[in-house]
C-alpha cells in the first residue's frame, strides 16, 4: 500500500493505507477504496467581456456512492488540478461516511482565479460548467456544494441552469441563498462545526475553553465563524490572518472588529488594537488551538519545527501534510482532522438536501441543534477509540469512516 509523495491526493492515500492496514484489508480493499468511480476533464471555453476567450480546465470526480448520492464542493482557484480533485473527493467520502450522512463522495474544481474575472464572467463560466456536467449531477446522482472560491451566488447560477433544463429541483445544489432554497445556517456551517468539534475536545481533556487561547490562519468563511463562536463560547482568539497579512493582540482581540475590517478594507491587517505580524509567525505563536482554515497544505515540513500549538483543528481540508503530520505526531502534539473539524458544512448541506427534498424549511435553531448532535457524536466516537486503542484521532477517524465505507461498497455487492 503505498503513496510517496506529499500531493493532496497522496496524503490520503497515505492515511487510508495506514487505516486498511490497522483493519486487517488486503491491497484489492485498500484500492476499492481509494479509487474514485469516475472522473471528468471539462473544457470551458468563455469569451470574456474584452471579447477574448480563454479555456478552461474543469474537473469532477465522483469518488463513491456506495452510502449515498455523491457529494461534494467545487472549487474555483489557480492550484486546481485532477490530483488536487482526486484527493479531495476521497477525503469526502470519508466525512460523510464518518459523520454518518447517507452520502457519497465528490469534488469538482475549475482551474482559474476567481479575483481575475468580474462577475459576468464567472456567471458564464458557472452556467457553462453545468451545461457539460447536467448529465451528471442531480439531486439523487451528485450534489455540489461550494469551496475555496466559489459561494452561494455561484450555487444559484448552478440552479437556475439546471432549472432551465430539468424544471424546478433545489436538491441538485447545496450551499444556495436562502432565497432559492437555501437553508438557515448553512454559510456558518463549517466555522461553527470547527468550534463545536474544539469545544467537544475541550470537554472530553477538561480544558475549560474560558482559559484557552486561540489562532485562526485564513478569515474567509470558515475561519471568520470559527472565531465568531470561539470568541462567543468564552475562548480567547488572540491571532487571525488572511492572504494579505495576520494580526495579533495577546490579550485577545475584538472578532467584531477583525470582521468589520475584513468586510469594509478587504483584509484584517489593520484592525485597531492589534500587532500586524507575518503568517509565518502567526503559524508559530505559543496557543491552545491552532486552526488552519485555508489552503491545504499550511502546515508542512518546511514550517513544522516551528509550531507551537498545544492542538492542531484541520478547519480546511488537508491543511497539514503528511510529513507535517508524523513529526507532529512523533512530538505529541494532536491534530484534530479535517474529516471531522471541517465536516459542519457538509453536514449542513445534508440538511439543505433533505429540507429541499421535502420543500420544507427548518429554523436556525433547529439546524444548528442537529449539526451540533451530529458532530457530538461523531467527536464522541473518534476520541473513545483513539483513548482505548492509543491511536491519533486522525488514525481513529479513518477506520471509523473506511469500515463504514467498506461495508457499504460490500454490502451492496461487487
Ligand atoms: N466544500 C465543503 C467540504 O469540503 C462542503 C461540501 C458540501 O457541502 O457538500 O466539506
Amino acid at each position: 500500500m503505498n503513496a510517496t509523495n506529499g500531493s493532496t491526493e497522496s496524503t490520503h492515500a497515505h492515511y487510508l493505507s495506514d487505516a486498511c492496514q490497522q483493519l486487517g484489508y488486503g491491497q484489492e480493499v485498500y484500492e476499492l477504496l481509494l479509487s474514485p468511480a469516475r472522473e471528468l476533464h471539462i473544457q470551458l471555453p468563455i469569451r470574456k467581456d474584452d471579447g477574448s476567450i480563454v479555456l478552461f480546465n474543469a474537473y469532477r470526480v465522483q469518488h463513491h456512492n456506495a452510502r449515498g448520492p455523491y457529494k461534494g464542493g467545487l472549487r474555483y482557484h489557480a492550484s486546481v488540478d485532477i490530483n488536487e480533485v482526486r484527493g479531495l473527493a476521497c477525503l469526502m467520502s470519508l466525512k460523510t461516511a464518518l459523520l454518518e450522512l447517507p452520502l457519497g463522495g465528490a469534488k469538482g474544481g475549475i482551474n482559474c482565479n476567481p479575483d481575475s474575472l468580474n462577475s459576468r464572467e464567472l456567471e458564464r463560466l458557472t452556467r457553462c460548467l453545468v451545461e457539460k456536467l447536467h448529465r451528471n449531477i442531480g439531486p439523487t446522482q451528485d450534489i455540489p456544494a461550494p469551496d475555496v472560491g466559489t459561494n452561494e451566488q455561484i450555487m444559484a447560477w448552478i440552479l437556475d441552469e439546471y432549472t432551465k433544463i430539468y424544471g424546478y429541483n433545489p436538491a441538485v445544489v447545496t450551499g444556495k441563498p436562502l432565497v432559492v432554497g437555501g437553508s438557515h445556517g448553512r454559510k456558518e456551517a463549517t466555522g461553527r462545526g470547527a468550534c463545536q468539534v474544539i469545544a467537544n475536545y475541550a470537554k472530553h481533556h477538561n480544558m475549560p475553553l474560558e482559559d484557552c487561547t486561540v489562532v485562526i490562519q485564513g478569515f474567509g468563511n470558515v475561519g471568520r465563524y470559527a472565531a465568531f463562536f470561539l470568541d462567543a463560547l468564552g475562548a480567547k482568539v488572540i491571532a487571525v490572518s488572511d492572504s494579505q497579512g495576520a494580526i495579533v493582540n495577546h490579550d485577545g482581540l475584538d472578532v467584531a472588529a477583525a470582521i468589520h475590517h475584513k468586510d469594509s478594507v478587504g483584509t484584517v491587517s489593520g484592525t485597531a488594537n492589534c500587532d500586524i505580524i507575518d503568517n509565518a509567525s502567526l503559524l508559530a505563536l505559543p496557543c491552545d488551538f491552532l486552526i488552519p482554515a485555508a489552503l491545504g497544505g499550511a502546515i508542512n515540513s518546511a514550517n513544522v519545527d516551528a509550531i507551537k500549538a498545544k492542538v492542531i483543528v484541520e478547519a480546511a481540508n488537508a491543511p497539514v501534510s503528511w510529513t507535517a503530520n508524523d513529526i507532529l505526531a512523533q512530538r505529541n502534539v494532536p491534530i484534530i482532522p479535517d474529516i471531522l473539524a471541517s465536516a459542519g458544512g457538509v453536514t449542513v448541506s445534508y440538511f439543505e438536501w433533505v429540507q429541499n427534498l421535502q420543500f420544507v424549511s427548518w429554523s436556525l435553531d433547529q439546524v444548528r441543534d442537529a449539526l451540533d448532535q451530529r458532530l457530538a457524536q461523531a467527536c464522541r466516537q473518534v476520541f473513545e477509540l483513539a483513548d482505548e486503542q492509543q491511536l491519533q484521532m486522525r488514525s481513529a477517524a479513518y477506520r471509523i469512516a473506511s469500515e463504514r465505507l467498506k461495508d457499504a461498497i460490500f454490502a451492496a455487492g461487487i
